[in-house]
């Protein structure tokens, strides 16, 4: 009998990692980070020690304690069974932290599987510095809608969308039915047909887990499509006479482009902070400029309504030497710092303030909202559903004809045969 069990995510939005077993093979899906800015142990100035990272996380169970994982060097002396059993292997729904965060500490010898774009994604920030912490992990490209064999299971990635590029939902063959997992999901992006079509693909699953993010987040508006997204950014350009300053998050390479190409067209340069040059040339954007390398200060001074400049928070001393004030706008497209929780927010706000400058939040979120949630159990009509990577999971009521498990996080192995 096949069985599930849950190491991440649980009453967290993050950190994912789903365990499937049988008959002493293994599946982890995703292998997240638990990515929560000023709280924990390690925050204030009190890194983790590069060279014990791994172990500093184990001692302080930041990390699941599950044997054949991790990479021997890694472990001084923890007491877990280290390196590969040969039966296990990971897949990464897609390049966020929160989900890949952790593959840098697996054994190089287990295979890790993603989307292509995941593989490209995560080589192109390397190339820009930015590696997962411990290792570069060994990815392996992944083919979409088609079946992959791992001991007694069939493994099939499906794109789905979600605000990073090459984002992956998987379906797992068991032996008691197919587990099927959203990863991130949304039905409000630029490409709702690929979590459509996932969801067709594994209805009637035996199970599915089903990501909750927005759960907690009160019923709202419905969700500003990425097209909108794009609409507002050119009003913005519209109506600024001055420079326009904005934070987006580079990983969602889809708007990076859409926004490059819309400020082409409106006779604006973008000009990023070099690490992220670096990054989107390595992915291959033609056309990128940096700051302060291409373009200084003294270039956008003489002009400042020919630039949209990113502005990532170690960037804000910068705007004491540039023409910024009630002329210029600072748009929020989900970029650093990410939200509220987030003990930068506040300091960006005070140098907004202090300099005058305008402040308008034009992005949208990655997440399915409520009434997408619901509609992607509806399609999909599992005889269990598992919502998990939210803080309020027992807010999704399932339909007649679905049990619902909130999982415990750990330890606690549900069967995925029998009566349920
Ligand atoms: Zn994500």
């Amino acid at each position: 009998m096949a069985d599930i069990s849950f190491w991440g995510g649980v009453g967290v939005i993050g950190s994912s990692k789903i365990l499937i077993e049988q008959e002493g093979w293994r599946v982890l899906l995703d292998f997240g980070l638990d990515f929560s800015p000023g709280a924990g142990l390690f925050r204030q100035g009190v890194k983790l020690r590069s060279a014990y990272a791994l172990y500093d996380r184990l001692k302080t169970g930041q990390v699941p304690l599950l044997p054949h994982i991790y990479r021997a060097d890694a472990m001084h002396g923890f007491p877990l069974a280290a390196g590969t059993d040969h039966r296990t292997a990971l897949f990464i729904t897609h390049g966020h932290i929160d989900h890949i965060g952790l593959t840098g500490w697996v054994d190089p010898a287990i295979p890790i599987y993603c989307s292509p774009q995941t593989y490209q994604l995560m080589d192109a920030l390397a190339a820009a510095g930015d590696v997962p912490e411990g290792h570069m992990p060994s990815l392996v490209p992944m083919e979409q809608n088609v079946g992959l064999t791992w001991g007694p299971f069939v493994i099939t990635r499906y794109p789905v969308d979600h605000d990073v590029v090459g984002a992956s939902a998987y379906a797992v063959e068991t032996e008691d039915g197919v587990v099927a997992f959203t990863g991130d999901i949304r039905l409000h992006g630029r490409y709702p047909e690929r979590s459509r079509n996932f969801a067709q693909a594994v209805h009637g699953a035996r199970a599915l887990v089903i990501e909750g993010t927005t759960l907690s987040f009160g019923f709202g508006e419905a969700p500003r499509t990425e097209g909108e997204v794009d609409q507002l950014f050119v009003k913005a350009i519209h109506e600024t006479p001055g420079l326009v300053l904005l934070t987006l998050y580079p990983r969602n390479l889809e708007r990076v482009q859409a926004f490059l190409e819309l400020a082409r067209k409106e006779g604006r340069t973008m000009v990023w902070p070099c690490s992220m040059a670096t990054f989107f040339r390595s992915w291959g954007f033609d056309g990128i400029v940096s700051f302060p390398d291409d373009v200084d200060s003294d270039s956008i001074n003489r002009d400042p309504s020919k630039f949209i400049l990113q502005v990532n928070p170690e960037f804000l001393p910068w705007l004491l030497e540039l023409p910024v004030g009630p002329g210029s706008v600072f748009l929020h497209a989900n970029g650093e710092p990410l939200g509220t929780f987030d003990p930068q927010w506040d300091v960006l706000q005070d140098w907004l303030k202090f300099l005058h400058v305008p402040f308008w939040p034009i992005g949208t979120g990655g997440h399915a909202v409520p009434d997408d949630l619901n509609r992607l159990v509806e399609w999909i009509e599992p005889d269990i559903l598992f919502p998990l990577h939210s803080q309020e999971p027992d807010r999704l009521i399932p339909p007649p004809g679905t049990v619902r498990w909130l999982p415990q996080r750990g330890g606690r192995r549900y069967p995925l045969g029998g009566r349920t």
